[in-house]
């Protein structure tokens, strides 16, 4: 079998777009990350494939695509889990399985997801050891953006998943940090979406979206990814992001009440009416 390698030195102070350069915290900057890429040949069921430190890839496309894809897929991992946890983590044991599709109807045939989506994920948690067992991404390659906001947003779910103990990552956070990932445009996206959803009064009270368990009902979903976001990115900028997860940790265990308490010093009431001082002072709401 042919094998071909590419090393890539990273520098994480040297971001390669706006979605590394807000998660690179001054602690962090000291080690260069070595990316490196091996590129395998065919498989037997006809994929290309190409192997990182964490990430097996499958694809039909170009080397040099594959390689920005290894090369984003590495620095987003790195990078979220230095932010969020303070630290490198463990090596991925098993690597993320990472499937690229040329076209909507590959991804939807080989996956069965439906054809409106743009990238699925599944993650499969050992309930005994709450070890990660499976990991795996599948996108689709004719998204415009895949690479600079989906790969990173999916990247990053990847990267929260078994960080919480046995319990999996409550939907609010997941979602507000992976879109924390992408580029200031995409964020700010749904920062003019809360602003709109605020003075339209559509919004979900905290308690009700932190203690939501799954996602909510089609017609939700705006005021649920835009307050997720803005709420995940409210509470870091309080305390910093590595307090922001043991608070979520600790709301997991105890709840958010006990929680509050202890990482902001509040209380639900305390944290609504600071939300809505925050909503009027940096978005212009008037009430
Ligand atoms: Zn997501």
């Amino acid at each position: 079998m042919f094998v071909f390698g590419t090393i890539f030195i990273i520098v994480l102070s040297s971001p390669a777009s706006d979605s590394f350069m807000v998660a690179v915290k001054s602690e962090n900057i000291a080690q260069p990350v070595v990316i490196e890429v091996l590129h395998l040949g065919l498989n037997l069921q006809g994929w290309e494939v190409a192997e990182t430190s964490h990430f097996v890839i499958f694809h039909n496309q170009e080397k040099e695509f594959v390689e920005k894809v290894a090369r984003v897929a590495e620095q987003t991992r790195i990078v979220m889990t230095r932010k969020w946890f303070g630290k490198d983590g463990d090596a991925w044991t098993p690597k993320c399985e990472l499937f690229l599709h040329a076209t909507g109807k590959d991804y939807t045939r080989q996956t069965g997801a439906p054809d409106a989506s743009s990238a699925c994920i599944s993650i499969k948690v050992d309930p005994d050891s709450q070890r990660v067992v499976s990991r795996c991404i599948d996108l689709r390659c004719d998204i415009p953006g895949m690479v600079e906001a989906i790969l990173p947003h999916e990247t990053t779910h990847i990267a929260l998943a078994g960080q919480f103990g046995k319990n999996q990552v409550p939907r609010w956070a997941d979602e507000g940090i992976a879109v924390l990932s992408e580029s200031k445009e995409k964020i700010d996206q749904h920062r003019r979406n809360l602003i709109k959803l605020a003075k339209e009064r559509g919004m979900f009270g905290l308690k009700e979206l932190m203690e939501v368990c799954d996602y909510p009902e089609t017609a939700r979903i705006p005021a649920f990814y835009a307050q997720s976001v803005c709420l995940v990115d409210f509470l870091t900028k309080e305390r910093g992001p590595t307090v922001f997860t043991a608070f979520v940790r600790d709301g997991l265990r105890e709840g958010y009440d006990a929680a509050l308490r202890r990482h902001y010093k509040t209380d639900f009431a305390g944290l609504e009416k600071n939300w809505q001082k925050f909503l009027v002072d940096e978005n212009k709401i008037d009430h």
